[in-house]
């Protein structure tokens, strides 16, 4: 029991004895028989050296050949392992910026002068400009490019129309009218039709115009309907392209649908159609509005208004989905007005009982 204590304490003895033994400093080498003062790293300096020389500002080791940057003493050592600025290549000695991630430290002369990415604020002196922006490569490679303006979007970027293909900023759709048929910002090149209705350029390049160029489309629908859901119509109907204006007179209030309208006088029956309108918008309208002309020989004269634009909303989600246009068809179910109610309605309808369910809901 005694012997374990008394051997430790003989050790530190014999420790004390041999580092007493013979320390010299490490300036001016003499063997140091007095006071003294031992670094970290095991080196030691007598109390006169630590006194009277000068030290470096960093180590605190008295030093025989400093360098004096912004007026503090460094010895040669420290220096190999101080940080440079990436800008000036100074070494930093005082408080400086640093950013781990991109491994770049900065002095505060720098710091102030340099310019800076307006994307991710890191300083940067050969920035891009894009607009009135000014963007390092890393982000403007990182970027999205906005539709109408070209330039890299900062943050999210908007979608419309269920094209996420085509990327909108911001400011963008803050500064410019909507457009009339897909909604974006219709931008510099955008085109104001006679009826006053704004299009962007690429909906105004994909427009139709031309009465002869909806003949193969209606002719297409109404095939489809036929084999599809067996809906003929006994009633031929006359197709004409109107202006917005006109197709708001001939509507009445309540059932006026914008691009289109199905127009009944007895026997007469008419598909008025918006011009400038896209191939999409034309499966959707077009079928909406022989969907309303088959209603009128088929169903009962009192459906709801939420009824009768529910199904032609839902012959029109067919027929997108049958020409190729599944993702704006899903567009048609979203949203809080009558004719997106009425689709989810109808499609309600569907899951319970199928198609024969809706046509037999609104049976006479
Ligand atoms: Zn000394
Ligand atoms: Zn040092
Ligand atoms: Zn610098
Ligand atoms: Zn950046
Ligand atoms: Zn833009
Ligand atoms: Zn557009
Ligand atoms: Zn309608």
């Amino acid at each position: 029991m005694r012997k374990i204590p008394f051997l430790i304490f003989a050790f530190i003895l014999f420790l004390a004895l041999a580092i007493q033994a013979a320390p010299s400093c490490s300036y001016c080498g003499k063997t140091i028989d007095g006071r003294y003062v031992k670094f970290e790293d095991g080196s030691i300096y007598c109390i006169d050296c630590i006194q009277t020389k000068i030290k470096c500002s960093f180590c605190n080791k008295p030093s025989k050949s400093t360098i004096t940057i912004d007026d503090k003493p460094i010895c040669r050592q420290c220096l190999t392992r101080l940080e440079h600025c990436s800008f000036c290549d100074k070494p930093l000695v005082g408080k400086y910026e640093s950013f781990p991630d991109l491994k770049l430290n900065i002095c505060l002369k720098c710091s102030q002068a340099v310019s800076r990415c307006d994307f991710c604020g890191k300083p940067d002196n050969k920035l891009i400009r894009a607009d009135k922006r000014r963007i390092c490569r890393s982000c403007y490679n990182q970027s999205d490019f906005c539709h109408t303006c070209r330039t890299p979007i900062e943050g999210e970027y908007l979608w419309f129309d269920g094209d996420e293909s085509k990327k909108y900023c911001q400011r963008c759709v803050n500064h410019y009218t909507k457009c009339a048929s897909c909604g974006a910002p219709s931008g510099g090149n955008s085109q104001r039709l006679e009826d006053h209705r704004v299009l962007c350029q690429d909906c105004y390049r994909a427009g139709y115009f031309d009465p002869g160029q909806i003949g193969l489309i209606k002719r297409k629908i109404l095939a489809f309907l036929d084999s599809y859901f067996g809906m003929n119509l006994k009633h031929k109907i006359r197709y004409s392209l109107q202006g917005q204006d006109f197709i708001k007179n001939k509507s009445d209030a309540i059932g006026g649908d914008l691009n289109g309208l199905f127009y009944r006088e007895n026997d007469k029956f008419e598909i008025y159609v918006l011009y400038g309108l896209r191939e999409k918008d034309l499966y959707q309208v077009i079928s909406h509005e022989i969907a309303h002309a088959w209603a009128s020989e088929n169903c009962r004269a009192n459906l709801t208004l939420e009824e009768a634009e529910g199904f032609a909303q839902w012959v029109a989600y067919y027929s997108l989905i049958q020409f190729g246009y599944s993702n704006f068809g899903e567009t048609l179910v979203d949203g809080d007005n009558v004719y997106a109610r009425g689709l989810r309605m109808m499609l309600e309808i569907e899951k319970n009982g199928g198609h024969k369910a809706i046509f037999r809901s609104l049976a006479k």
